[in-house]
């Protein structure tokens, strides 16, 4: 297994849609492994493939920490195939650090994906596993979780994150130019 690094936005391979998997072979099998040792060391629930910068249609989930009967998943090419209700809550995303916006999401979807041997599985899902299946699957779509909110929210959170980014930089800078003085 292989620590991947996470793209942060504004990177542009996170607005790409990543591509169905046809063959399911030790390729994927091992991206999803290095996929979901990167999704631990980022402490987070969910990790989709374009957020490593790879465009294959897989997702690792892990919403243990939250309800225990759950263990890690590894979904091949995932879709929603029901959904139903419409829940608010509050989320965030390894790929957009600091932000924490509410999004509003199915209630409950039956979600249909083939895991690391190639078979298909079909599963219901309701609360944080629900939640985590919609944002990663928007993900693979090349979408992010404040593509989910108004136009004038999107605006501040990317004027924010590039103004965060921008201090990041200038602070390092700041800090090289004392080194070497
Ligand atoms: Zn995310």
């Amino acid at each position: 297994m292989a620590l991947r690094k996470i793209l942060v936005w504004p990177d542009k391979r996170l607005e790409e849609k990543a591509r169905p998997v046809v063959r399911v072979d030790d390729r994927i099998r091992k991206l999803l492994d290095d996929m979901a040792e990167t999704m631990y060391a980022g402490e987070g629930v969910g990790l989709a493939a374009t957020q490593i910068g790879e465009p294959a249609r897989v997702a690792v989930i892990d919403v243990s920490g939250a309800d225990e009967k759950v263990p890690l998943i590894r979904a091949i090419n995932p879709e929603i195939v029901e959904s139903e209700g419409r829940v608010t809550h509050e989320e965030g995303c390894l790929s957009l650090p600091e932000v924490r916006e509410e999004i509003a999401r199915f209630e409950k979807i039956k979600v249909r994906y083939k895991d690391p041997e190639g078979n298909t599985v079909e599963t219901a899902a309701h609360g944080l596993l629900a939640r985590v299946f919609q944002h990663e699957i928007d993900h693979l779509d090349g979408k992010l979780l404040f593509d989910r909110l108004s136009a004038l929210k999107r605006g501040l959170i990317k004027r924010k994150l590039k103004k965060a980014k921008l201090n990041t930089r200038e602070d390092r800078e700041d800090h090289e130019l004392r080194a070497a003085e």
